[in-house]
């Protein structure tokens, strides 16, 4: 079970989440049918799908996984409600982290106004010498 297509956008993660599901298929396979809102029914798996944007996507020649793969991937798990992979989420939260700890040393160190404790200052810094461990 493999997702390679790598984190979405948000507006296709929220048009995901408005599908209507007919049936999710787990095995042998993940695969998903879903109904358009014309009525059309949809076969969707983590590599392909039978909706015209995902054929349309093809020809351009650039290849993207449309809202019912995407769908499927979130239900499986590869995929927040936000579109973002597991990795991707990490490394928002990060960045995030990185820059709520440099806003401390600035106010600590420039402007001599903290507004954290020395032991929340030392304890965000251990936990983000942590995380970066894992980048
Ligand atoms: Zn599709």
């Amino acid at each position: 079970m493999e997702w390679t297509w790598g984190s979405t956008d948000a507006p296709r993660a929220a048009r995901a989440a408005k599908v209507k599901v007919i049936a999710l298929n787990e095995a042998p396979a993940p695969s998903i049918e879903c109904e358009g809102s014309d009525g059309a029914r949809y076969h969707a798996t983590l590599q392909a799908c039978t909706c015209p944007d995902f054929s349309i996507n093809q020809k351009k020649g650039k290849p993207t996984a449309c809202k019912h793969m995407v769908l499927l991937a979130t239900r499986l798990g590869l995929l927040n409600k936000d579109g973002l992979t597991p990795r991707d989420q990490f490394l928002a939260d990060f960045r995030q982290r990185e820059d709520l700890l440099a806003r401390c040393a600035w106010y600590y160190y420039v402007l001599d106004e903290p507004f954290v404790s020395d032991a929340e200052y030392d304890a965000m810094k251990a936990e983000y010498m942590e995380w970066r461990t894992q980048l």
